[in-house]
């Protein structure tokens, strides 16, 4: 992408409004514009990198055996009396009228509508387990939307939903998918630790939230250093085992990890002095198992091996996709501004020309975004006649993971940079070199 030709609207200065370093890098770059309290569009930048989160999220859901529906956004208010939460969901719930004078909403999850088309094509044990998910949008009227995406009022959600015989059956799914959350977030680059959950409004006995680490999150977050050293995505799990993957589990959620609302200060002070970490947390997922909660009242049944019927156990499990754009700027940043993990960069490479206009440098920088772009990177092409000062403060603070900087002193010897957003370290080496190392990323 020539920046000359994109949409990125730079802001110069701090916007007040942020309080956060996420919600003003990204106002400052340009990914999101606000419409409305809570309400944000999501610009080219922007776009990117949710996008690429969502990707991420999509292929551990599939890998994990979930399906992929997509539901509307508008919901009937019927299965939701039913389920009893038209009206203890309270004023979070946008309630619309249409011209019928038939009670709809926005969608603030899908527990009711997905048990009702669950309980629409399938009739037989021999039909389960099952688990359906989609990535959609969400309305909460939240009394206190902030910091941006981070606590929007419309916001994206990857919720999945999980259909078993037994309560015991829906562990293993529930299982399935706490395994599924730990690779999802170290795929982005993220350290997201597991921390047993109250239930809440939606019931049940077993639920897990997964904070992220970052020191302006809404949680107070306290646990055991252990809990930084797994690799889930080198850990030779076999999910469809299913007393080896509760081992697995059981040996991961055994050492202490607690939010402010749920912490035992007796229990913490146990762990010795070096392995206890206290910290702030951004929740970013969020899992329950709540058995039969809802396929009672929605009568959602299914026959067993002996004939009889009986309500199916099922579990929710919530990724907060647009969440995670600002959670994990809040996670990997600095002063200059966003680093992105390479996973999630709205860009693989930033290309500077030093001095547009300049007949060599153009011509090296033609050759240098075609031959990246041929090898399937993503590049952001800084083609603009902007002074040099502004252009590499922009490319710091949009935070692709590498830089090229081309300019006519460095090309008389054949030679261009190569910057490390990450380590902050710059190379000059040859024009032929640059192209070989990022290619080869
Ligand atoms: P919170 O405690 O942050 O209000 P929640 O517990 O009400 O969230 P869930 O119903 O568990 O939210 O939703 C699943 C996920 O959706 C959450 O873990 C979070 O990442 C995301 N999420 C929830 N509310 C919002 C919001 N207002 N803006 C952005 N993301 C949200
Ligand atoms: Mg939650």
């Amino acid at each position: 992408m020539r920046l000359s030709k994109y949409f990125m609207p730079i802001l110069r200065h701090d916007p007040k409004e942020a309080e956060i370093v996420s919600h003003r890098l990204m106002l400052r770059t340009g990914m999101i514009r606000q419409e409305s309290a809570g309400i944000y569009s999501w610009l080219p930048l922007g776009h990117r990198v949710l996008r690429k989160i969502e990707q991420i999220v999509r292929e551990e859901q599939d890998r994990a055996g979930a399906i992929e529906v997509l539901m509307p956004t508008i919901q009937s208010a019927d299965l939701w009396r039913k389920s009893g939460r038209y009206d203890d969901y309270g004023k979070e719930m946008l309630r619309i009228t249409d011209r019928h004078d038939r009670d709809m909403l926005y969608g603030p999850t899908n527990e009711e509508m997905i048990t009702d088309i669950f309980k629409s094509g399938v009739q037989s044990y021999k039909d389960l387990p099952r688990n359906l998910y989609h990535i959609q949008w969400k309305f909460r009227d939240e009394v206190r939307p902030r910091f941006g995406i981070m606590r929007g009022r419309e916001f994206l959600m990857k919720d999945a939903y999980s259909f078993d015989m037994s309560a015991q059956a829906g562990r293993h799914s529930y299982n399935k998918m706490f395994l599924a959350y730990l690779r999802t977030f170290q795929r982005m680059g993220l350290t997201a630790i597991p921390m047993r959950a109250d239930t809440g409004p939606i019931g049940g006995d077993l639920s897990h939230e997964f904070l992220v680490l970052a020191n302006t999150g809404e949680s107070a977050v306290f646990f055991d250093r252990s809990y930084l050293e797994k690799n889930w995505n080198q850990e030779n799990i076999d999910q469809d085992d299913v007393d080896g993957l509760q081992s697995a589990i059981d040996g991961f959620t055994s050492h202490y990890a607690a939010t402010d609302e749920i912490h035992d200060p007796a229990e913490f002070e146990k762990l010795n002095d070096d392995q206890r970490v206290e910290g702030r947390g951004i929740e970013v997922g969020h899992i329950f198992f709540f058995g039969t909660k809802y396929s009672t009242p929605l009568e959602c049944l299914v026959q067993g091996p002996d004939g009889k019927a009986v309500p199916v156990h099922s579990g929710s499990y919530g990724i907060g996709v647009s969440r995670l754009v600002a959670g994990i700027i809040e996670a990997s940043h600095d002063d200059d501004g966003i680093i992105w993990p390479q996973a999630v960069a709205p860009f693989d490479v930033g290309l500077i020309n030093l001095k547009a206009g300049d007949a060599d440098t153009d011509a090296a920088c033609e050759k240098i975004y075609a031959e990246l772009s041929n090898a399937g990177l993503d590049v952001l092409y800084d083609d603009t006649d902007n002074r040099a000062g502004g252009k590499f403060a922009t490319m710091d603070m949009v935070g692709l993971p590498w830089q090229v900087i081309a300019g006519p002193r460095g090309l008389k010897e054949g030679q261009v940079e190569v910057k490390n957003r990450q380590t902050g370290e710059r190379k000059s080496v040859g024009l032929e070199e640059a192209i070989n190392q990022l290619t080869s990323l």
